[in-house]
C-alpha cells in the first residue's frame, strides 16, 4: 500500500510517499481501505516538524479519514461499511490516514452518517467537527440567535469557516474576523452578517471593554482570545478550540468574575462516542449543499507536504481533502 510516511533524519523530520506493507499496519481490529484524508493544522504541524505531535517514527499523518471497511473483527462493523474516523491520537501516535490502508480501534469509528457521501465527510473533517462542538457548547451555554452577535476568530481557516456555515444557518448574526481582506467575499458568502479585519483586534486590551459579543467560536487564542474576552456581554460564552495565533492567554478574571463569561475549551480528540455520533448527525443535517462547493482543494497523496508547508504559511483557505482511491 501507499503511505505518506514520516521518519527523522538528522534530528529533522522528513516526508515521503513510500510503498509500505500493510503487515505492518499497528494493532487494531477494524482495518479500512482510506477513500478521503484531509490536511488540517495539525497534519501541518506534523508534516512539516514544525511542531512536536509526533513522538514515534516511522509515522503515517493523517487525524482524519473516510473510507470502507476492508475486515473487521468487531461485530459493529461490517466489511464493506462506509466509516469515519477523527482524533483518538490517530496520525499522531497512531499511524493515520494520509495511507491506502489504516488499521484502527472499532470504538474510534464512527458509521457515516445516511445522507452525507465519504468525501462530504472529510470536506467536514476534524475542522467540521470541531466547529459543531463550539456551536453545540455555544447552546449548552444558552446562547440563542436573539442573544446578539457571534464573533468568530481565524475564520477562513477549516474550524472558522465551518462555524460560520453552521451559525448561519441555526439563525446566528455572525461576525468574522480575518487577517485576509482577500477572504471578505468568501466569508459572506459562507453566511457571515460582516467581516471585520484582525488588525482591529492587535491593540493590547483592557480587562473590560465595551459589550459587544454574544458568544464567541475562538480558533486563535493567545492576545487575540484575550481581546475577545475583554468585549464578551454579560452571561455571554466563548468556546475555544484553537491556537493558531499561539497558546498563551494573557487575560485577567475579571470578565468571568464581573461578567459571569463562560470559558469553554473544546476538545475533539477524546470526545465520547455518543456526541460524537450527535455532532455527525446534526452536521450532516445542517450544512447547506453549497457549503461542499465552497473552497475545497482537492489534492493527490504526493502534494500534502507542500500543502502542508502552506498551510503553515496561512495560505490555504478552507479545506483540503485528500484524494486516496
Ligand atoms: P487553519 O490553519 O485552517 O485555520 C486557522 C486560521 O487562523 C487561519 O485560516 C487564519 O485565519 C487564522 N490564523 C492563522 N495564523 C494566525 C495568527 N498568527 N494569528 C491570528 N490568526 C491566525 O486551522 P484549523 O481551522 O484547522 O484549526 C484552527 C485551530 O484549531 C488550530 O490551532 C488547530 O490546532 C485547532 N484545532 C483544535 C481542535 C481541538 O480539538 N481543540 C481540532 C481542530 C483544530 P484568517 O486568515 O481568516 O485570519
Amino acid at each position: 500500500m501507499l503511505a505518506l510516511l514520516l521518519e527523522q533524519k538528522d534530528g529533522s523530520t522528513v516526508s515521503a510517499v513510500k510503498q509500505v506493507s500493510p503487515d505492518n499496519l499497528p494493532e487494531g481490529n477494524v482495518t479500512i481501505d482510506v477513500e478521503w484524508s484531509g490536511i488540517n493544522y495539525k497534519d501541518a504541524l506534523a508534516i512539516t516538524g514544525k511542531g512536536k505531535i509526533i513522538r514515534q517514527f516511522p509515522m503515517v499523518p493523517g487525524i482524519d479519514f473516510a473510507g470502507t471497511v476492508r475486515e473487521s473483527q468487531d461485530a459493529r462493523f461490517i466489511a464493506g461499511q462506509s466509516v469515519i474516523l477523527t482524533g483518538w491520537g490517530v496520525g499522531e501516535t497512531h499511524w493515520g490516514g494520509l495511507a491506502e490502508q489504516a488499521r484502527v480501534n472499532a470504538n474510534w469509528l464512527v458509521p457515516l452518517p445516511q445522507g452525507l457521501s465519504s468525501r462530504q465527510s472529510m470536506i467536514i473533517g476534524t475542522a467540521g467537527f470541531t466547529a459543531m462542538l463550539c456551536v453545540m457548547a455555544l447552546e449548552e451555554g444558552g446562547i440563542t440567535p436573539e442573544s446578539g452577535e457571534i464573533l468568530v476568530t481565524g475564520a477562513s481557516g477549516g474550524v472558522g469557516s465551518t462555524a460560520v456555515s453552521l451559525l448561519s444557518t441555526l439563525g446566528y448574526q455572525v461576525v468574522a474576523v480575518t487577517g485576509r481582506a482577500s477572504n471578505h467575499d468568501y466569508l459572506l458568502s459562507l453566511g457571515a452578517n460582516s467581516v471585520i479585519s484582525r488588525e482591529a483586534f492587535n491593540d493590547a486590551s483592557r480587562p473590560l471593554e465595551k459589550q459587544r459579543w454574544a458568544g464567541a467560536v475562538d480558533t486563535v487564542g493567545s492576545s487575540l482570545l484575550a481581546k475577545v474576552l475583554s468585549q464578551m456581554n454579560y452571561g455571554s460564552t466563548v468556546a475555544a478550540c484553537g491556537l493558531a495565533g499561539g497558546f498563551d492567554l494573557p487575560t485577567s478574571v475579571m470578565p468571568f468574575i464581573l461578567r459571569n463569561v463562560r470559558l469553554q475549551g473544546i476538545d475533539s480528540v477524546s470526545t465520547p462516542l455518543d456526541r460524537r455520533q450527535m455532532a455527525w448527525q446534526r452536521l450532516t443535517k445542517l450544512l447547506p449543499d453549497h457549503f461542499y462547493q465552497q473552497a475545497v482543494t482537492e489534492i493527490p497523496l504526493d502534494h500534502a507536504a507542500h500543502v502542508a508547508t502552506e498551510l503553515m504559511e496561512n495560505r490555504v483557505t478552507g479545506r483540503t481533502l485528500v484524494k486516496i482511491k
